[in-house]
């Protein structure tokens, strides 16, 4: 009767059935009818009320379990701390300029990434101001929207941050793990340096450690975006090369030389 009177005090003066015949669905709206607290990141959530936790009856034993709008708000309480909120807001599908042939072509290979259950992984190549960063940003925004832990490694900034952590492992392998095991994972501008020159073998390890991982493990969803071609990837080194090419069947792009025209290669 503890219980009982947890979930509803006034329950027996109220003439409702007694505790034993209420059933499970009756007893979990019961758990989670409680006062709504302060919506995180914004999300007002019907289901647990901003608690991010549900309660759960089963054979009238009660469970809890952590709503799927939690994994939603940390994501997108990591994209505001890695300053994409605005990025998020701005680049959508709908948002995405459509007025040639190869931004089509491009659009629709990129929902066709998000929605398809059999994906490998999605590897978008350009120069910037190409598109790919708008789609790729897309792509993450859907992600969240269905409650995906996603994680974003900015290369630039996120390769610098983690080769500077050497001397420290502990917090190093926390955060590569982060990224490692991030159910959605892009990786934003993979090899980019200062003048175009060769990535060091620092960097060649870092990309080999992350996707290794990613390939290994295929369940979890990998985009990548980079100024590099497939085959320049393969030269920079073979086992990475080697591994996105047999990864992205079907959702490889490249927009090549000047002109404004997505390749799309079958494999
Ligand atoms: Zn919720």
């Amino acid at each position: 009767m503890q219980h009982l009177k947890f979930i509803n005090p006034n329950l027996n003066s109220a003439g409702l059935p007694a505790f034993e015949q209420l059933s499970d669905d009756d007893l979990t709206k019961c758990a989670n009818n409680h006062a709504w607290y302060q919506a995180r990141e914004g999300i007002q959530c019907e289901r647990c009320r901003n608690l991010e936790v549900l309660f759960v009856y089963r054979d009238g034993e009660r469970t809890s379990m952590s709503c799927p709008c939690q994994a939603r708000r940390n994501s997108l309480a990591r994209a505001r701390r890695a300053g994409l909120t605005d990025l998020l807001k701005r680049c959508t599908f709908d948002s995405f300029q459509v007025k040639q042939n190869w931004q089509r072509v491009a659009k629709t290979a990129v929902q066709n990434f998000v929605n398809d259950e059999k994906r490998g992984w999605l590897l978008l190549s350009g120069q910037s101001g190409c598109g790919k960063t708008h789609l790729c940003t897309a792509a993450i925004g859907a992600f969240i929207e269905r409650g995906q832990d996603v994680h974003v490694v900015r290369w630039v900034n996120d390769s610098t941050m983690l080769k500077g952590l050497s001397s420290d492992t502990y917090e190093r392998e926390k955060r590569l793990n982060a990224f490692k095991r991030a159910s959605v994972l892009l990786i934003d501008d993979l090899f980019k340096t200062q003048s175009n020159e060769k990535p060091t073998s620092a960097d060649v390890r870092l990309a080999y450690d992350l996707l290794n991982y990613r390939y290994e493990n295929r369940s979890l969803i990998t985009m990548l975006s980079t100024e590099r071609t497939i085959s320049e990837l393969k030269q920079i080194d073979e086992a990475i090369g080697g591994r996105i090419y047999e990864m992205v069947k079907g959702y490889c792009l490249e927009i090549g030389g000047g002109e404004k025209n997505w390749r799309f290669q079958q494999q």
